[in-house]
C-alpha cells in the first residue's frame, strides 16, 4: 500500500494578505484598536473546553504495568447524608471545609485498573456500561483504546464486588464486552447476589443487574474465595462490609507492592479520615468500617501505594495514619520514570 504525503500546512495559516492591502486594513481601523492586522483582541470569545482531564495513567510496578482508567464522573448531591449518614449535616460540612471542599455537591469517579503481568492483560473491574453514556460515563472502552489495549485482548476480568458501577460494562449489546476474557469472581459475592433472597426488597434492582451482566458468564468463570491468586502475585484478600463478598486485592512484582482497594473506601476525604462514619452504600456498616479499619491500616502501616475505585483520578496514592483516621496523600512522581 502506498501512501500519500501531503506536506505539512499550518492548520489555521493566516490568509495571504499585501503589504499594501494590510496598510489599507490598518488604517481603516484595525490601527484604531492597536492590534496588527490577523490579530483579535483577547476578549474574542472561545468556548469553553468543560471538565475534560486526562482518562487514563500508565505506569511500572516491577515488571508490571498498571493503567488506570476513568470510566467516568458523576456529578450529584451529597456528600451528607451518604457519607456520615449516622452523622448531622453541620458536622460533614465542617469537615469538607476544613478540607476545601464544596459541602452540596460531590463528584463520584469511577476507576477501573487494568494490569499487564508480562503475560496476561487483567482488567478490574468494568463501570457503569452503556446506560450511564448518556451521562458522559461508560467511557471504559474508549479509554481503553485510548491507551492502546483492543477489548478483544484482555484475557481476564476480575470484579470485586458487585454493584451495578463495577459490572456495568461486562456486557454490551447483549453480548460479552470482551470477547476473549475469563472471568474471576467471589463466590460468597456471586451466591449472595443469585439468591431468591435478593429478588425483592431493597437488593431487587441490583440482583436484576447481577441477572443480565453476571449470570450469563457463568460458565467461563473461575469463582474464588479471599487468599486466591487470580495470576502469579495478584491475591485476593477479604474485606466484606460494602458488600457481603467485597475483595480487595495485593498485587507483588520484584518487590513492588501495590493494593487494589475497590470500594472500601469511596470518599478520599469523609470516610478517610472518618472511617467509622456510616455510609449509604456499605450493606453491613460495622463490618465495612472494621474493613476500612483493616486495610487502610495495613496500607499505611506498610506503605503500599494503593488505587481506590473511586479515588480522585488517577485514583492512586498513599495513607498516613492520622488522629482518628487517615490522611490521602495522591500519588504525584513517584511512579514517572
Ligand atoms: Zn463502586
Amino acid at each position: 500500500m502506498t501512501e500519500t504525503i501531503t506536506p505539512h500546512r499550518p492548520r489555521l495559516a493566516a490568509p495571504a494578505v499585501s503589504r499594501r492591502a494590510a496598510l489599507a486594513l490598518a488604517a481603516a481601523g484595525a490601527a484604531g484598536a492597536g492590534l496588527a492586522p490577523g490579530l483579535r483582541p483577547a476578549s474574542a470569545a472561545v468556548p469553553t473546553q468543560g471538565g475534560a482531564r486526562p482518562g487514563w495513567y500508565r505506569f511500572s510496578l516491577g515488571g508490571m504495568e498498571v493503567t488506570t482508567l476513568l470510566d467516568g464522573l458523576r456529578i450529584g448531591e451529597g456528600p451528607h447524608p451518604t457519607f456520615g449518614a449516622d452523622q448531622e449535616a453541620g458536622t460533614v460540612a465542617s469537615l469538607l471545609e476544613e478540607n476545601f471542599l464544596p459541602t452540596d455537591r460531590f463528584a463520584n469517579g469511577f476507576t477501573p485498573v487494568l494490569v499487564n503481568t508480562g503475560s496476561s492483560l487483567v482488567l478490574f473491574d468494568t463501570g457503569l456500561g452503556a446506560g450511564a453514556r448518556g451521562n458522559g460515563m461508560g467511557k471504559l472502552t474508549d479509554r481503553l483504546s485510548a491507551a492502546g489495549v483492543n477489548p478483544d485482548d484482555i484475557d481476564t476480568v476480575v470484579i470485586t464486588h458487585m454493584h451495578g458501577d463495577h459490572i456495568g460494562g461486562l456486557m454490551e449489546d447483549g453480548a460479552p464486552a470482551f470477547a476473549n476474557a475469563s472471568y474471576v469472581m467471589g463466590q460468597a459475592e456471586y451466591d449472595f447476589w443469585t439468591a431468591d433472597a435478593q429478588k425483592t426488597g431493597p437488593t431487587e434492582r441490583g440482583a436484576a443487574g447481577v441477572a443480565a451482566n453476571v449470570v450469563p458468564l457463568a460458565e467461563k468463570t473461575t469463582f474464588i474465595a479471599p487468599g486466591d491468586s487470580v495470576a502469579p502475585g495478584i491475591e485476593a484478600m477479604e474485606a466484606f462490609g460494602h458488600t457481603p463478598g467485597h475483595l480487595v486485592f495485593h498485587l507483588e512484582s520484584e518487590g513492588a507492592r501495590l493494593m487494589l482497594t475497590a470500594d472500601t473506601v469511596n470518599h478520599y476525604v469523609v470516610s478517610m479520615q472518618r472511617p467509622d462514619w456510616e455510609v449509604a452504600y456499605d450493606m453491613d456498616k460495622a463490618a465495612a468500617a472494621a474493613t476500612r479499619r483493616k486495610v487502610l491500616g495495613m496500607i499505611a502501616e506498610e506503605r503500599i501505594p494503593f488505587a481506590g475505585y473511586h479515588m480522585p483520578f488517577p485514583a492512586l496514592g498513599y495513607l498516613e495514619a492520622r488522629d482518628e483516621g487517615f490522611r490521602f496523600v495522591p500519588a504525584s512522581y513517584q511512579f514517572d520514570v
